[in-house]
């Protein structure tokens, strides 16, 4: 039976979520429709293969334009589904539009080249040198450096927002240089449905960087937030206290929520970096917990109270209101104590009366924060905590240790795994240790949810699931271009 007791009082939807069937519906369907109404036009007879090359093309350009929309920034698309699984779609799905973009132009020389190989290098080339071919070739060349520039992220020397800057830069040059060389050399695109088709996919893509850097800029200014206080929390950990600056209203979201922030003079949506909110909706304004991890983060210890704070948000499903249940396991490691204070604070406000338990894990002691306000916790609900440390230190009063399968188990002693829920937020490593343990012992994967701050540390069990489906949407793609190069 599904969990249902615990649903808190939720604030109104500040914004149209889609389910995330429709959204998984939505996406072979957006894919494939240029290829469905390339079936209606009348064009000269081709052979298979130059079908099934136009047919690459126009499902990879399709493909490739709703990647700006799985960017993790559009509560429409991912607010049910969640950043982890949107953002993972987004990389899983940019492998199978480089390959079909990268076999398109092989695809319709492959006739002539199995003729007469010589003649089918020469067409090759003249396909990637003639000036009527050329911004498709440009197209391609801008989606392999984002793709590889993005694979290697993590070992290129180069600040993440350059890396951001020239993400948005080529995916912007592959779109339109794609579009234009569809609707420009494209044997079905010309003219007609196709034609608009891509008309509409430009004027789409226009309008979602105009939201992204231009309206959100211009919110950023026009309702800015302010800096209340700062305060240390733990070894490199902070405590912002934001306020809404006089006529900016205030922000409804749900416990467990993030938002995009950037502060001062830079409150340009490229600066911006996610911080889930550490409150309940209940109390005004909200606060986040940073720990100082690279440019941005090091120096909000050092913001003055007063500075502009720019907010977009919320975001996110790692709520209660978005996973009801009988009882709740809060599991958070380092930093990722952040959204568990916002759904425990939540949960002190709303006065919640089923149980809950709570684990949080860190390195040493010096790196745990709240300690006193998850005592005071204990006492004002049914919650029971576990604290541990991997390192000892005088005056450490948790356990030593790892969240480990015999802790997991003592969490869920007494509760019916069927009908809770396990929120967990951490480091990659630990969220899919505790994500896979939690499995093992009877939890049913989809009421194990969690949130990454990084994506290091390994795919789980639910990763893995997650990866087959988005396989399975990548071969109906697939056999959608077979189809159509068959039939046409
Ligand atoms: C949904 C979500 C919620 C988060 N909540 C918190 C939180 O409550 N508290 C907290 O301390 N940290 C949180 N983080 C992590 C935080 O966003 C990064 O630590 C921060 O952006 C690092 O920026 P930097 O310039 O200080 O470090 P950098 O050295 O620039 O970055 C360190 C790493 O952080 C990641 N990162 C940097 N900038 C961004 C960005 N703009 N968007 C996404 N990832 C980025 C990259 O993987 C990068 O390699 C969260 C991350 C996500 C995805």
């Amino acid at each position: 039976m599904p969990p249902t007791r615990q649903a808190p009082t939720a604030p109104p939807e500040a914004t149209l979520r889609l389910p995330a069937e429709f959204v998984a519906l939505l996406y072979p369907v957006v894919c494939l429709a240029p290829l469905g109404l390339a079936m209606t036009r009348d064009v000269a007879p081709a052979s298979l293969w130059e079908v099934l090359a136009a047919g690459l093309g126009l499902a990879g350009l399709a493909a490739m334009a709703v990647q700006v929309v799985t960017s993790g920034r559009f509560e429409l698309v991912s607010g049910r589904l969640g950043i982890d699984r949107v953002m993972a779609f987004h990389k899983t799905a940019a492998w199978w539009v480089l390959l079909a973009l990268l076999v398109h132009p092989v695809a319709y020389v492959i006739p002539t080249y199995l003729a007469d190989p010589a003649l089918g290098l020469e067409r090759l080339i003249a396909y990637h040198t003639l000036p009527q071919y050329r911004t498709g070739v440009i197209a391609l060349s801008a989606l392999i450096l984002l793709v590889i520039s993005s694979a290697l992220r993590n070992r290129l020397p180069w600040r993440y927002e350059l890396w951001r800057g020239t993400h948005v830069i080529l995916a912007l040059v592959a779109l339109f240089c794609g579009l234009h060389h569809a609707v420009t050399a494209g044997r079905f695109s010309a003219l007609g449905a196709v034609h608009a088709y891509w008309w509409g996919i430009g004027i789409v893509a226009v309008a979602v960087m105009a939201i992204l850097y231009g309206l959100r800029w211009a919110r950023l200014h026009r309702r800015p937030w302010r800096l209340a206080s700062v305060t240390k929390r733990a070894d490199r950990m902070w405590e912002l206290d934001i306020q809404p600056a006089p006529g900016t209203p205030p922000l409804s979201y749900r416990a467990g929520q993030f938002v995009w922030i950037t502060e001062g003079a830079r409150r340009f949506p490229l600066f911006d970096h996610p911080f889930s909110i550490a409150d309940s909706p209940e109390r005004p304004g909200l606060s986040l917990i940073i720990k100082e991890a690279g440019d941005f983060t090091s120096r909000i210890g050092t913001l003055a109270p007063g500075t502009a704070i720019g907010l977009d948000g919320p975001f996110g499903h790692f709520t209660r209101e978005d996973h009801p249940a009988d009882a709740y396991l809060l599991i958070a490691g380092g930093v990722g104590i952040a959204p568990i204070m916002g759904l425990l604070r939540d949960l002190v406000a709303q006065g919640h009366d089923g149980p809950v338990r709570l684990a949080y894990a860190a390195g040493d002691p010096d790196n745990f924060a709240c300690l006193d306000e998850i005592a005071a916790a204990g006492s004002q609900f049914d919650l029971q905590s576990w604290l541990l440390s991997e390192e000892d230190a005088p005056g450490w009063q948790g356990d030593l240790g790892r969240l480990d399968r015999d802790r997991l188990r003592a969490m869920l002693d007494g509760l019916d795994p069927g009908r809770t829920v396990a929120l967990i937020c951490g480091p990659g490593p630990m969220v899919t240790a505790v994500s896979d343990t939690l499995v093992d012992l009877g939890m049913p994967m989809k009421q194990v949810i969690y949130e990454r701050f990084d994506y290091s540390g390994g795919a789980s069990a639910q990763d893995r699931r997650m990866r087959r489906r988005f396989l399975g949407l990548g071969a109906a793609l697939g056999l959608g271009v077979a189809g159509f190069a068959a039939l046409g």
